[in-house]
């Protein structure tokens, strides 16, 4: 279609706004004339000093000189009219997420660009076939979806509509590699990648709290220590803002024509009602006014070190419980069996998605604990345990006092399906695995914008592959017999890999 997008190549984005002044400062530094619209002057004006503000950043730290950022800012022209972005090779659109304001925007642009201009979208959660539907070339319309803030953050998803041409997506992904960006082409669909794959970080962490499996403090913490997150999912939510976030999960559950497995929660509802949206507004699952103190956690007082550990069997995870143990210097005794520890004659058990009092009931035994997934014990600082209700104290204490020997802090949760860090990774791996069988994205895509958009500690399928993409079925048809909703309906092409015991083509 058209020529290779060169660094010579004019650059037309139009809205100033937050996303816009973001990547007009990328396409800048890479070495661009950038034309920026707005319909606001005052929108101009406020969005070239943010984009002035960027360069100076990356003067201090060194990522470019001071006669760079002159250079750039050189090459940066503010049009007050649309027709001044006709020479344009490639026009990124970041105005305001309104379908249908979007349309006439392009419309009026396809009037005054060339006929080979490129024409990107950063739309977060409408759909590029719908946009490019009013267009009279709709093969020329793609996605180019950043993340906010777009100086920062690598992921760039180039989303291909129904009509987009295979040449555009490629040329659009090679402009964002050249940009310094890290792109990943996926199709059009609800949330792209990462806005559909994130959703159920958010809602395990919701459906815990409306269950009251731990107070909020807890919850993140699991995720956070025990499960390797950078933050746990209500403080992330907090800081999004429960409005933005809400109305993210709503949109994909309404695109999906009310899908049990993103229904909204009412406890988000609930907040956004009464106007506590998270940091911006003081109060959200925490207080952040001033004088406020931060919820306090409970770990498990210290207990004595259990006199003997012994594993039965393989399990997931095991191979690095007995690394950690040995590290500090804790023998673990080995038998044959069908996978868990017995700590002082304590059964210790992987979650697998059954609750603990389920298989103490199971095997006429009463003394069993189950500890929570991690994406990486050597490093948590957390474990996380819970108990069934027929076990002692006593026999707690000693699983506390096993894993507070291996260097972890421990807290206690109540015994529901999947525990905490354990449903959420499964599911994670599900919706990825779902949007890599719908042929949305490549296996490797999803893991790499899920590390890349939002720093995940591994992809969801790398995590499915280590942990055993047939433990994830098993989790997953666990939470299904305790929540027959349809939410927990494990994937066909994630059955068929834990059949075939076939890993996933993931990213490293
Ligand atoms: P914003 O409100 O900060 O800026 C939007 C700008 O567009 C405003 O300056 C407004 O004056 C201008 N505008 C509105 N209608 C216009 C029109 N018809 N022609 C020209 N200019 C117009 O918005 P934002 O947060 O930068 O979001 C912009 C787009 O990027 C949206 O589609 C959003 O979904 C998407 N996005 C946002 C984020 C984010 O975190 N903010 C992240 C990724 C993608």
């Amino acid at each position: 279609m058209s020529t290779a997008l060169s660094k010579t190549a004019s650059i037309g984005i139009i809205g100033a706004g937050t996303m816009g002044a973001g990547i007009v400062a990328v396409a800048l530094r890479a070495g661009h004339a950038v034309y920026l619209h707005d319909t606001r002057q005052q929108a101009l004006t406020q969005g070239a000093e943010s984009v002035t503000a960027s360069l100076d950043r990356w003067v201090k730290r060194g990522h470019l000189t001071a006669r760079q950022r002159d250079e750039c800012l050189a090459r940066l022209t503010l049009a007050a009219e649309l027709s001044e972005l006709s020479a344009c090779a490639l026009v990124v659109e970041a105005i305001i997420e309104n379908l249908e304001i979007k349309q006439q925007l392009f419309s009026a642009l396809e009037a005054v660009v060339g006929e080979h201009t490129i024409l990107a979208s950063n739309t977060s959660s409408i759909s590029i076939t719908a946009i490019a539907a009013t267009l009279q070339r709709p093969q020329r319309m793609v996605g180019m979806h950043f993340f906010n803030p777009a100086t920062v953050l690598p992921l760039v998803e180039v989303v291909k509509g129904e009509a987009t041409c295979a040449t555009v997506v490629a040329q659009v992904s090679e402009l964002a590699t050249q940009w310094g960006k890290c792109p990943v082409e996926c199709k059009s669909t609800p949330g792209f990648i990462v806005n559909r794959v994130a959703r159920p970080f958010y809602a395990e962490a919701l459906l815990g709290l409306e269950d009251q499996v731990a107070p909020a403090a807890v919850i993140d913490a699991a995720l956070r220590d025990a499960g390797g997150f950078r933050m746990g999912p209500l403080e992330l939510m907090d800081l999004i803002g429960h409005d933005t976030n809400f109305a993210v999960t709503r949109s994909i559950y309404d695109a999906f024509f009310q899908d049990p497995r993103y229904r909204p929660s009412l406890t988000q509802k609930a907040l956004v009602d009464a106007g506590w949206l998270g940091r911006k507004t003081g109060r959200g699952f925490y207080r952040y006014d001033p004088g406020s103190t931060p919820d306090a956690i409970t770990y498990e007082a210290a207990c004595p070190q259990p006199k003997l550990v012994q594993q039965f069997g393989d399990f997931p995870g095991a191979q690095t419980v007995r690394h950690v143990a040995e590290e500090h210097g804790c023998h673990i005794e080995r038998h044959n069996g069908d996978g868990y520890l017995m700590v002082d004659g304590v059964q210790l058990r992987p979650c697998l998605g059954l609750t603990a009092l389920a298989l103490a009931t199971a095997q006429e035994l009463d003394q069993v604990v189950l500890f929570d997934a991690s994406t990486h014990l050597e490093a948590a600082s957390l474990v996380v345990l819970s108990g069934a209700d027929t076990c002692r104290r006593a026999s707690l204490d000693s699983v506390v006092g096993f894993f507070q020997a291996l260097g972890k802090q421990v807290v206690i949760i109540d015994d529901v399906a999947g525990m905490l860090v354990t449903r959420t990774l499964c599911m994670l791996a599900n919706e990825a695995a779902q949007a890599v069988s719908q042929g949305i994205a490549t296996a490797q895509a999803v893991d790499l914008a899920m590390l890349k958009g939002v720093n995940y500690p591994v992809g969801p399928l790398a995590w499915a592959d280590a942990f055993g993409n047939h433990n994830v079925v098993t989790v997953l048809d666990n939470l299904a017999r305790a929540c027959p909703d349809g939410r927990y309906r494990a994937n066909a092409l994630l059955r068929r890999k834990a059949l075939t015991n076939t890993p996933w083509n993931h990213a490293e």
